[in-house]
């Protein structure tokens, strides 16, 4: 079978380099007994984990086989696991998940009562998510040749990192790997040269950090072969970012001068030797470029030898799809890899493949991967009635079916629900691939923020009490993620009901408060991006007119919703709907200021 493969045919090809066909003979390798390596990791898992008190409480008794595991220790969601969570962030350093000291925790962008999740890492850990990154160069060279001849221009960044009450450092997965040696000693590799400096990358403060960078994109623009970020969103943000700041950009390089808005030493150290003498062409052309009204294409104006972006457009990144295609003038977009703060899960073999047609080939050496049928716990069954053997290993899921990924990690998540729901869309060798449908229960993000249904309604609740003693009441609501403009923001509509018939609504003073509320309602992923990354904008309420939410249904109804099943959509993306919705605004207001967040976990 695997000679039939794709890989292994341009494999084979005299032009591939030693170190990728290394990397391909791996990828060849995983995939072509993916049941084979997942024993093995299991087993790995559970015999270096057999004294840890999360598996003993199972009885497992030493016992490192796939049945044994399935049929005693339970599938977990992060509520079921917090207690221990806890105990590790006060510092217990007894083995409760992991026999390897847990050296960190990763925050994720997954939120339990309103904080990040904390989720435990070893430090041998950084050994597989390098892996992991080490095998995307080698994929993509197969499809893009040259890519040694350039320079990679990568926006990227650290965000700000806490400590637990026991001492433990957390922090997101990418500032952490960030901040390693395994990515600040990387050894050269003409295949990834990035523009950035890392002074720039690891600089915390995110407007100089992507000033900087944005300067040495500029700078040596010739040379980018490859543009991107991690999600569309951050490089997006990037093309704003340049709109509102290339005329001090633009000086910078007709003076030769470093702005004196970077004062970060370690930035300034190093853009003395890269910004080093006025060029006084490249800011006319900057000047020229940058001024006109139209910005379609932009990115291939200003850095011609683009090849294509480099920037994760599926799952909620989709909806950014139109405005890159419009700036890029229509680049190819590559999704190249899935990975989460769990664990690091998978790579897209195709990557040059159109958004739609993305699937990724998860890695069986990155952890022990179950799949939980999605239907399971739809349909109104109970939870509950979850049947933990029914769980269906990675090599025998079946195309076309969805399933909830489910892990077990080397550092003592056990069958952990991460949220994420899959479709199996064929295989590479015997390892299927996946296209990422959606993660469970998100109703509004805009970048890495996930707001749920509960979040949003609790939110209405407590902005609504500002006005409920007037007797004013929100009848209805749904939201939007307007992302149209950069920075996107949440839209909430709200339908209200005065307490007489004159249905006299609070003031213009009273609504922007309900948006500052809201804001300050929603979990702390959401307030850090409105407060420290400045990447989501003022929420923004729209008053409707009464009745809207009826018409609403009549239209539900119209195209066949049941009445009796109706329920209101607590978030429209639907165009007829959202015009239905817009046309009857009587009145739209902001949040007048920023939220509270700070980077100290509530307790
Ligand atoms: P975090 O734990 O904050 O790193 O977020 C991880 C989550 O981001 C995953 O569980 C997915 O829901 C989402 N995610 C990561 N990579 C991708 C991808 N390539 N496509 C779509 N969603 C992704």
């Amino acid at each position: 079978m695997a000679v039939d493969s794709p890989l292994h045919s341009r494999m084979s090809s005299p032009t591939t380099s030693e170190k990728d066909v290394k990397a391909l003979k791996f990828i060849e390798e995983m995939t072509r007994n993916p049941d084979f390596v997942q024993e093995k990791v299991l087993g790995e898992i559970l015999s270096r984990n057999s004294d840890t008190e999360y598996l003993k409480r199972f009885g497992l008794n030493g016992s490192v086989d796939r049945k044994t595991f399935k049929s005693k220790v339970p599938v977990v969601t992060y509520e079921d696991l917090k207690p221990e969570i806890q105990r590790i962030s006060n510092g217990d350093r007894s083995p409760i998940l992991s026999s390897h000291p847990i050296t960190e925790f990763l925050t994720s962008s997954g939120t339990s009562a309103g904080e990040r999740k904390l989720m435990p890492t070893i430090e041998e850990d950084l050994d597989r998510r390098q892996l992991l990154y080490s095998l995307l160069m080698p994929v993509m060279n197969l499809y893009v040749p040259g890519l040694d001849k350039g320079k990679g221009l990568y926006f990227l960044f650290v965000k700000s990192e806490s400590k637990t009450s026991g001492g433990l450092p957390a922090r997101p997965v990418l500032t952490s790997y960030y901040k390693s040696d395994h990515f600040k000693r990387r050894p050269y590799d003409p295949y990834n040269v990035y523009t950035s400096p890392n002074e720039a990358i690891l600089c915390p403060d995110s407007s100089q950090s992507m000033y900087a960078q944005m300067l040495c994109g500029l700078l040596m623009r010739h040379d980018v072969l490859r543009l991107g970020a991690v999600f569309a969103s951050g490089l997006l943000r990037a093309i704003s970012f340049l709109q509102n700041n290339w005329k001090e950009l633009a000086r910078d390089i007709s003076t030769g001068t470093l702005s004196s808005r970077i004062f970060d030493p370690a930035i300034k150290n190093r853009m003395s030797k890269i910004l080093t003498k006025p060029d006084q062409e490249l800011a006319e052309f900057l000047t020229e470029v940058c001024s006109q009204e139209n910005w379609e294409g932009i990115i291939t104006k200003i850095w011609p030898n683009t090849k294509y972006l480099d920037v994760i457009v599926t799952g909620a990144m989709a909806q950014y799809i139109p405005t890159l295609e419009y700036y890029s003038g229509g680049l190819p977009m590559a999704c190249t890899m899935y990975a989460s703060s769990e664990s690091y899960f998978g790579i897209n073999l195709k990557p040059m493949c159109k958004p739609s047609e993305v699937s990724y080939t998860i890695m069986p050496n990155m952890a022990y991967f179950e799949f939980l049928p999605h239907n399971y716990d739809g349909d109104g069954a109970p939870e509950a009635s979850l049947e933990e053997t029914a769980l269906v290993e990675l090599a025998d899921v079946e195309v076309g079916k969805e399933y909830e990924l489910v892990i077990t990690t080397y550092a003592g998540l056990c069958r952990y629900r991460v949220g994420d729901i899959l479709r199996v869309t064929g295989f590479h060798n015997s390892a299927p691939q996946f296209k990422f449908i959606r993660r469970k229960n998100v109703l509004l993000s805009i970048e890495s923020d996930k707001t749920d249904e509960a979040e949003l309604q609790k939110a209405v609740e407590n902005a609504s009490r500002l006005f409920a003693e007037q007797g004013t009441r929100v009848i209805e609501y749904t939201s939007y993620a307007e992302t149209k403009t950069i920075p996107g923001h949440y839209v909430i509509y709200w339908e209200l009901l005065g307490r007489d018939q004159t249905n006299s609504l609070p003031s213009d003073e009273v609504m922007a408060k309900c948006c500052l509320e809201m804001e300050e309602s929603l979990n702390s992923v959401y307030r850090q991006s409105r407060v420290a990354d400045k990447s989501i904008g003022p929420l923004e309420i729209r008053v409707v007119q009464n009745g809207t939410f009826e018409e609403l249904m009549d239209y539900a109804i119209s195209r066949g919703a049941s009445i009796n099943q109706y329920k209101v959509p607590r978030c429209v993306s639907f165009t007829p709907i959202m015009e239905l919705l817009d046309s009857r605004v009587v009145s739209t207001h902001f949040s007048p200021s920023l939220p509270h967040w700070s980077p100290e976990r509530r307790r």
